[in-house]
């Protein structure tokens, strides 16, 4: 039986895809299955993972896993949060994201520029599954001030890693799997979906 991996965006995916085959889980993306996203409506993480996995089940007729993720910045008062896709407008690209938290931090001094990436992961039987499975994991790190590196995506050319002394796009992928958000949460989930699937 193959999980639906509820997103569109293809970096996302691949991170995802990775971690769940490397635990023998068979996944396909919803692209794959030609699934249109679903309007990003809840007011919080949770509530916009569920309803990405519950269209992915409906079109599909399959369990689905989705997730919704967001940088939290402090010194903005934990935005953007889940906006972070759409910080600079509906159709922003990631360095329109940039472009815009760096503006808006531009008067913050580097020890007031902590940040944390936030994703919450769900995992849907069906989509009339009335209990889902919820895990979430977090990252911390640092905002700098000018982009660095070419691999991930999003915030990750301005997301310092500490323990690794540079931003998240700096990062093997194999690292960024092991270390992030995502793969903190997607890990709990398999624990406990391996003896359900
Ligand atoms: P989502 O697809 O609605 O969950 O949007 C998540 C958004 O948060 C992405 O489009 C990025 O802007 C940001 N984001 C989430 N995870 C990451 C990450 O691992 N690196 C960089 N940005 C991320």
């Amino acid at each position: 039986m193959s999980i639906v991996i509820a997103s569109n965006n293809l970096k996302k995916t691949q991170e995802l895809a990775t971690i769940l085959e490397s635990a023998n889980i068979q996944a396909v993306s919803q692209s794959k299955l030609r699934i249109p996203s679903i309007a990003e409506t809840g007011l919080t993480f949770v509530e916009n993972a569920i309803l990405k996995a519950r269209n992915a089940c409906e079109y599909a007729g399959l369990p689905a896993i989705g997730d919704d993720s967001g940088l939290e910045v402090g010194a903005l008062a934990k935005q953007p949060g889940i906006y972070s896709a759409r910080f600079a407008g509906s159709t922003a690209t990631d360095s329109d994201n940039i472009k815009k938290l760096l503006e808006e931090l531009s008067d913050t001094p580097e020890p007031k520029r902590q940040a944390r990436f936030q994703c919450v992961m769900v995992f849907l039987n069906s989509a009339t599954d009335p209990t889902p499975i919820i895990c979430q994991g977090t990252w911390e790190g640092t905002i700098v001030t000018t982009p660095t590196g070419k691999d991930g995506f999003g915030y990750d050319p301005i997301f310092w890693v500490p323990d690794y002394n540079c931003t998240a796009a700096e990062l093997s992928p194999e690292i960024k799997n092991k270390i992030s958000h995502r793969a903190k949460a997607l890990r709990q989930l398999i624990a406990i979906i391996k003896d359900i699937i």
